[in-house]
């Protein structure tokens, strides 16, 4: 072990000492699986097979706000993103129907971004605005 060496607090491997304090204690291994860990954790990754995969999906990972205040994005968020598509989208929402954005599957393929259309806490349709 050299001088200003640590060890992984992981598998144990001999780090030097700069690399393991940018790294929380962790070698770079451990250290970019603890992170991807972290981002699966916090972003879970959902399998979208039918329309109502992507509107179950699109519900949970809403900002938790919208879930919790009867609040809806403002229209001129909507209408920036949907921009020729905003007038047909408007056309179609009813009274009581609520717009939350949503974004899941950030880090793979099957990304997905958009608009949910939510009436009554319920998911009515999705609008994707992106997806990878
Ligand atoms: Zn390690």
């Amino acid at each position: 072990m050299k001088r200003g060496d640590t060890a992984c607090k992981t598998c144990g491997k001999q780090v030097p000492c700069v690399v393991s304090k940018k790294r929380k204690g962790f070698c770079h291994d451990c250290w970019m699986k603890w992170q991807r860990q972290q981002n699966e954790n916090r972003y879970p990754y959902h399998e979208i097979r039918s329309e109502a995969d992507l509107l179950a999906a699109a519900y949970v990972t809403a900002p938790w706000i919208y879930r919790v205040l009867p609040i809806s994005l403002p229209a001129v968020f909507v209408e920036k993103r949907l921009r020729d598509q905003y007038k047909d989208f408007k056309s179609k929402l009813g009274p009581r129907e609520r717009v939350w954005p949503f974004h899941f599957n950030q880090w793979s393929l099957a990304m997905r971004k958009g608009f949910l259309v939510v009436k009554e806490g319920k998911p009515e349709r999705a609008w994707v605005t992106e997806l990878s």
